[in-house]
Order: structure tokens, then C-alpha cells, then sequence
């Protein structure tokens, strides 16, 4: 079996389900699991709803979710018509969509919003999406069933970035997801939304669908795992920078795992974990261009030594200087546990031998942090930054491809440079609105000139 997983623009409306179902109908043979995301913008004005009704601007919100409603009623009549199933599904979105103006109200009741709240009113993008898609898919012929994502994506409970719980999830994909799968039948669930054992509502964090097709696929030891989305696969570059990134036709786990967790937007970082795990090959495809070549995900492509460049802003950059340093052992030991403590993930990490460097995204508890960090000395704080990075698996192996990236980024001003030997990732800090240009001279120098 394999799982397929489409993006938001891939059932973002009527003809994108319509080449869905197609895309699906044409997979049958290789017995699908379908994760869908939900359709494309409503996550973003689900979170803006909840923020807005936390804070006392309910009317206002609630035009959001209604014109929301509207959207999602017109995609059921246009791909359902105006049949006893049309009519069932228009009431059940309709419950949905009560249900969630009586969440907004309490919201703004309270005048709180809790992260667990948060993540109860973004998971109704994906409860909307799923069983849309699933009655979309069964009146095409596809024996689609839809299957409560929440009763298989078992998390724990930090709201937000919900960490999946793998062999709860092993266990209930065999119980609600393996007998449809026996029976001929074409689960489909919505992505990014799990539960807690308790059954509180879950996210894995934006962008997560891609996540829970990789972990669906480790559940149930798919041969393959296919991202379906709005681009020919992995490129180059961001195509909506560099408007001459290329194809990636074959790429390694870690080479895409980096890319992932460096800006490629195109994949959610933890994507390739449970892959890795089973050895399972994801696939990345365009649901405009099926017939297209995509992106194949292995354990081992070619080794090159610049596969792709990707970058990001919103960095912060944080310089701890002492001259206690100097020769005590475990100051950095307990730099770093603080950043562990508050669960911030460091990026780029550069020392000398009385400061230490590193970069993490810039997050709320960051002040926190920071008071914390004083006590080993002076803190400078640098916000505003951003990550531009090189991957490729042989970028150790090639010495001028150093020189070769710093030259490229002529007078751009460089804050902070990480690679070591055996690295596969070559991290430059810039301030923050070069990024964009500092990929487009990088990609320019890598791909772009006669090598
Ligand atoms: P989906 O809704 O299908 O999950 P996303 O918007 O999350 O789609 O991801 C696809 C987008 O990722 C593309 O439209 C593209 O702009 C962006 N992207 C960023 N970096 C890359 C890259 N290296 N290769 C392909 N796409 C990329
Ligand atoms: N709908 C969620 C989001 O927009 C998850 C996803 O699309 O992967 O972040
Ligand atoms: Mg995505």
C-alpha cells in the first residue's frame, strides 16, 4: 500500500478535489491511503478567528468563518450536486461550522486564548476537508471511506507541536486503518489534527499533514510515501525566489531533511523521520502535472556537493561572552541546558574560546531565556536575522565549495558560518532582508553559472 497525502491547493476547490480524484483513482492498484490537508487558506483564517475572538472582535470574526462556511457548502454542491448525499454532508459542514462560531463565542467570553484552544480551532480545516474529500472521492467511483484522523494520530499534549506517539499510532492505524485497507477500501483522513490519549483535539504544528503522511506510511509500513502539491517536487530553490530553480530528481533522506528544516517549505521538517525508520521512499508530485517526474526521497542518491540552497528569516541570533570561558569546563553544557529547559531547538552553532554563538527562531519565550543565559555572561541579542544554507551530502568532501559560496555573497554581510567536516549543510547568518538575495547569488553561483 501506499500513502498519499495532498496539500491544501491540491483540494483547495472544486477542480483541484476533481484532479485529485483522478490522481487517486489511477493509484487504486497500489491500494492508497489518502491524508488531506485542509483546503488551502482555511488554517490561516481559522487561527485568525480564534485570535480575533480572543480578542473581543467576535462580530468581526465570526464574517470570517461565515464567509468560510459559504466556501466550503459551495465545494459541496459543486462536487456532490444536489442528492440525498449532498444533503448530508452540507449538514454535517454546517454542524462543524455551529459548532465552531459557539468556540469563537467562549473565546471571546474568556478573552483568553490557550494553545489547546488554538489547536481545537485550527483542527476543523482538516475535519472539514477530510470527509468533503471522502464523499467527493465515493460518488467518483473511489470506495473512499473517511476515517476520524484523531482516532489514529495519538500525540501527546503539547499543544501546538504535538509529538506523535508512534506505537499508539502503529496500534490504532491496525485497528480503524488496516481493515478498510483489507476490505478494498480507500481510507481517507485529514492531516496535521491527532488527539491526546484523552482525546483532546492535537496539532503537529503548520505545514504538519506532510508529517502525519510519513507517519501513517511508518504505521502501517507503506512501500511508498507521495506528497502531492503545487510544484514539479523538490528544487533547487524556492521557486518563489529564484524563479530558475530546477527539478531534484532524486534526493537523499538527510540532504531533504536539511532542506526541510532550513526553509523548503515544500516538506515539514520531521517529514523524513519515519521514513527513515521504515526505509520508505517518499515521492513529491505535482497534483497539476501528474504525469510529470516529481522528486524521489531515498537513502542514496549520488552524492553531490551542493544539491540545493534554502533560506529563512525570523532568526535571532544570540552571542554569550565571558572570559570564565577560558578553560572551565561545562559553561557551554549550561548555556545549552537552557535552551533546552525552555525546548528551544538551536540551529547554528559557532564558538571561540570565550563566546558562543547560536541561533534559534525567534519565539516568546526568548526573553525568558535570555535572563537566564546573563548568568554566564554578556548576552547580545541580534533579531531580525536570517538562515540561508547549501546542502548537499559531498559538500565536506569539496573544499572550493567554500570559498566559492562566500565569494558569491560578495559585500552581503555575514554574521555567523557553520559547517564541520563530515557536514552536509553549510549555514551562513545574514541580517534578515537579504535572505532572498543571498539565495539568489548562491543559487546563481551553484546552478545558474557554467560550473
Ligand atoms: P502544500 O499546501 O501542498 O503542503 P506548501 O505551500 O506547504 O504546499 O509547499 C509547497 C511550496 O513550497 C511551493 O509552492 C514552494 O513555493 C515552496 N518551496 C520552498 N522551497 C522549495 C523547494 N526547494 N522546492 C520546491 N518548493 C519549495
Ligand atoms: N492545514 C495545515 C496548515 O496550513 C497543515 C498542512 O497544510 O500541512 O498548516
Ligand atoms: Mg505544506
Amino acid at each position: 500500500m501506499i500513502v498519499a497525502k495532498f496539500g491544501g491547493t491540491s483540494v483547495g476547490d472544486t477542480a483541484a478535489i476533481e484532479r485529485t480524484a483522478s490522481i487517486v483513482r489511477g493509484r487504486l492498484p497500489r491500494r492508497p491511503v489518502v491524508v488531506v490537508s485542509a483546503l488551502a487558506g482555511t488554517t490561516n483564517a481559522l487561527l485568525d478567528f480564534a485570535a480575533r475572538s480572543a480578542a473581543g472582535q467576535f462580530i468581526d470574526a465570526l464574517r470570517g468563518v461565515e464567509a468560510l462556511r459559504e466556501r466550503h457548502l459551495a465545494v459541496v454542491t459543486e462536487l456532490l450536486g444536489s442528492g440525498s448525499d449532498a444533503a448530508e454532508v452540507a449538514a454535517d459542514v454546517s454542524v462543524l461550522f455551529d459548532e465552531l462560531a459557539h468556540l469563537g463565542e467562549a473565546l471571546s467570553v474568556l478573552g483568553d486564548l490557550s494553545p489547546r484552544s488554538v489547536d481545537a480551532v485550527a483542527a476543523y480545516g482538516e475535519r472539514l476537508s477530510s470527509p468533503i474529500v471522502a464523499a467527493a472521492f465515493a460518488q467518483r467511483g473511489i470506495p473512499a471511506v473517511w476515517v476520524d484522523a484523531r482516532k489514529v494520530m495519538i500525540t501527546d499534549a503539547e499543544y501546538g507541536k504535538a509529538q506523535p506517539q508512534s506505537a499508539s499510532i502503529a496500534e490504532a492505524a491496525r485497528r480503524h486503518v488496516l481493515p478498510l485497507l483489507h476490505e478494498g477500501k480507500v481510507p481517507v483522513l485529514g492531516g496535521y489534527i491527532g488527539a491526546t490519549t484523552e482525546g483532546v483535539t492535537t496539532t503537529l504544528g503548520r505545514g504538519g499533514s506532510d508529517y502525519s503522511a510519513a507517519l501513517f506510511g511508518a504505521a502501517l509500513d507503506a512501500e511508498a510515501i507521495e506528497i502531492w502539491t503545487d510544484v514539479d517536487g523538490m528544487l533547487t530553490a524556492d521557486p518563489r525566489v529564484i524563479p530558475a530553480a530546477r527539478l531534484i530528481e532524486h534526493i537523499r533522506f538527510d540532504e531533504a531533511a536539511e532542506l526541510a528544516s532550513f526553509g523548503a517549505k515544500v516538506l515539514h521538517p520531521s517529514t523524513i523521520a519515519p521514513a527513515v525508520q521504515r526505509s520508505i521512499p517518499v515521492f513529491i508530485f505535482n497534483s497539476h502535472r501528474p504525469e510529470a517526474a516529481g522528486t524521489r526521497i531515498t537513502a542514496d542518491a549520488p552524492r553531490l556537493s551542493v544539491r540545493a540552497v534554502a533560506g529563512r528569516g525570523n532568526v535571532v541570533l544570540v552571542n554569550v561572552k565571558s572570559s570564565a570561558m577560558l578553560g572551565t569546563p561545562g559553561v557551554v553544557r549550561g548555556i545549552f541546558s537552557v535552551f533546552e529547559r525552555f525546548k528551544l531547538s538551536v540551529d547554528a552553532i559557532a564558538t571561540s574560546e570565550v563566546s558562543v554563538s547560536v541561533t534559534i527562531d525567534a519565539d516568546v519565550r526568548l526573553d525568558a531565556v535570555l535572563t537566564e543565559l546573563r548568568a554566564f555572561g554578556e548576552v547580545t541579542v541580534t533579531r531580525g536575522q536570517g538562515t540561508v544554507a547549501i546542502v548537499g551530502a559531498g559538500l565536506g568532501d569539496h573544499t572550493p565549495t567554500m570559498a566559492r559560496a562566500l565569494a558569491a555573497l560578495g559585500e552581503l554581510r555575514v554574521h555567523l558560518c557553520a559547517l564541520s567536516a563530515s557536514a552536509i549543510n553549510l549555514t551562513l547568518i545574514v541580517d534578515g532582508d537579504q535572505v532572498h538575495e543571498a539565495m539568489r547569488r548562491l543559487h546563481r553561483a551553484f546552478f545558474e553559472e557554467a560550473a
